[in-house]
């Protein structure tokens, strides 16, 4: 039996793995000026090995012009260029990676700087474009080539008289629709957008003719005339590649706003370069206020995960805890498995390392500020400090090594928030448990009956005011050896002053007053009792049982 191929509209086909791949079409921006990086950064290789070539700094740039008659969009390179050998390998056979090739063959095991991988990018074109053109001449070559495709129905490759090395590709864009708009791409104010939205970080400038109005001379009322300048158009250096040392607060709430982080001023920043197990770079901070939509659906947490400075997600989810969902930032790791898309990402080893790594330097930052910025850590507390409080009570646990010593309570000694540790180092040493109180607000806790016998023995009571409060401490248990203790609970833990006294004796005593009592509040309460634990009282509610009267409010506000 003879075997048949099979048949594909390859154009088609070519359309479908495109769209597929890549769910935004302005990647296709981001694709091209990755290549043209890499063909720089081919050369800056080739000339560590290579005497003859002179890699001068000045000499490499990259340029997007925008032609709108011609509805033309035009990226050239002065990178290494292709021979027709490549032309027909790397840019005629779909998945082939010149790029990957290159690092194998030059054994550039840092070669993290080169961008390509997959081999499929440079296709991502033909989601804006009818017409793809090649120009290009390769390093060491004296043809230059000229390469045109229509798509996957294939390409005319013929010689053409270039001067200089390197590549320039011509995109011939698609008639704008109703649905689809292509002539977007041809706006200097949108490429420029698309160029720092994702190449920012290209090492080499990205250049464009960008307009500007401009006064004729230099007298005050001088008439405005349009002026054409090229100019660079990326950061190029990421800050966060650069030295610490170097950079001021300025430069980071700078950053802040650039990036539209949050509307307001960064409470902190965070610089991490970690060049361990896994090397990546991040700069997280901490805002100063909730994001209005904060506790809404709509909110979004994540960082900004890049490869390489090339921006892969605009929110990276998996590099955050919940309980630190506030915080803003960047990731970026030359580490990270991409998948082809670049849009997401193969294993999530490396986020996961990335992750507590993350987490570990956000509590240390927070302690630090909790133990010598305190008005600030108390500013920031207001802000989040129950998204904390949740974090411990959502694990099981879990996450309370990581967040007990950041949470702050309010007390009965100082009217301050205070600390586990703070209470702890001053409890009195006859005392055994930390006491606490639930109720709407430190007022009404104030007036508990149940606080005034732990008060008589000296003892510090921290006040729950918040739903999560006696949920959270109830993950916690204990702290540094010592367990929690609601006022209100059955056993307080120590012999009060007159317990000795028989109560076995006043209740017969009162049998039938209790007992009425009981009838009359009958669907109220289960049982009333005579009770030692009041001062100044004549009456309390307390509980029997794990769930205390305020967690059981909050309970029953739930939704079944
Ligand atoms: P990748 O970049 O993942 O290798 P692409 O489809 O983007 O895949 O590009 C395929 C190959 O074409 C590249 O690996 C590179 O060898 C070659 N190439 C693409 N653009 C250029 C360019 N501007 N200059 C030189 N070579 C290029
Ligand atoms: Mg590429």
């Amino acid at each position: 039996m003879s075997k048949k191929q099979f048949e594909a509209e390859s154009k088609r086909l070519l359309e479908m793995m495109i769209n597929s791949i890549y769910s935004q079409r302005e990647v296709f921006l981001r694709e091209l000026i990755s290549n043209a990086s890499d063909a720089i950064d081919k050369m800056y290789y080739k000339a560590l090995t290579d005497e003859s070539i002179t890699f001068n700094q000045d000499d490499y740039y990259i340029k997007v012009t925008a032609d709108k008659d011609a509805r033309q969009l035009t990226i050239t390179d002065t990178g290494i260029g292709m021979t027709k050998e490549e032309l027909e390998d790397n840019l005629g056979i779909i998945a082939k990676s010149g790029s990957l090739a290159f690092k194998k063959e030059n054994e550039i095991k840092d070669g993290h700087d080169i961008i390509g991988q997959f081999g499929v990018g440079f296709y991502a074109a033909f989601m804006v474009a009818d017409v793809v053109t090649v120009w290009t001449k390769a390093l060491g070559s004296d043809q230059g080539y000229k390469w045109v495709s229509e798509g996957a129905d294939g390409y005319t490759i013929e010689p053409y008289e270039k001067d200089t090395v390197g590549t320039t590709i011509t995109l011939t864009l698609k008639e704008s629709t109703e649905e689809d708009d292509y002539d977007s791409f041809l706006d200097e104010q949108q490429l420029k957008s698309i160029i720092k939205k994702y190449s920012d970080f290209i090492r080499y400038p990205i250049k464009m003719d960008v307009t500007e109005q401009k006064p004729k001379s230099d007298e005050e009322d001088a008439e405005l005339e349009e002026v054409v300048e090229e100019k660079t158009v990326n950061s190029m250096v990421p800050i966060w590649k650069k030295n610490k040392s170097e950079l001021t607060t300025e430069d980071y709430e700078q950053f802040y706003a650039e990036k539209h982080y949050g509307f307001d001023k960064p409470l902190q920043h965070i610089h991490v370069s970690v060049d361990g197990n896994i090397r990546y770079n991040a700069i997280l901070y901490i805002p100063e206020s909730m994001p209005y939509n904060y506790y809404s659906a709509e909110y979004e947490k994540g960082l900004e995960l890049y490869s390489n400075g090339v921006l892969i997600m605009s929110k990276c989810a998996d590099l955050l805890p919940d309980y630190f969902s506030f915080v803003q930032g960047l990731v970026d790791s030359e580490d990270l498995s991409l998948n082809i898309s670049r849009e997401m990402l193969q294993h999530d080893r490396q986020l996961k390392l990335i992750e507590k790594n993350i987490t570990k330097k956000i509590k240390t930052e927070l302690k630090k500020m909790l133990n010598n910025e305190r008005e600030k850590y108390e500013k920031f507390y207001k802000s989040f400090g129950r998204q904390l409080k949740y974090g411990v009570y959502s694990d099981f646990g879990q996450n309370k090594e990581v967040l007990q010593d950041l949470l702050l309570f309010h007390s009965s000694k100082e009217k301050k928030l205070v600390s586990l540790a703070e209470y702890v180092e001053r409890m009195p040493e006859d005392q055994k448990y930390i006491y606490y109180a639930s109720g709407e607000s430190n007022e009404r806790i104030e007036r508990l009956p149940q606080t005034e016998v732990v008060l008589d023995k000296g003892y510090e009571i921290l006040y729950f005011t918040d739903d999560v409060d006696e949920f959270a401490i109830r993950m916690i248990m204990e702290y540094d050896g010592k367990e929690f203790k609601s006022v209100s609970s059955g056993d307080l833990g120590f012999e009060s002053d007159d317990a000795t006294n028989n109560t076995e004796e006043e209740t017969k005593d009162n049998q039938e007053l209790l007992d009425h009592m009981k009838s009359v509040l009958s669907d109220k309460v289960k049982d009333v009792r005579i009770s030692k634990r009041l001062k100044t009282h004549p009456v309390c509610l307390s509980n029997d049982g794990e769930i205390s009267i305020e967690m059981e409010k909050v309970l029953n506000m739930m939704p079944d």
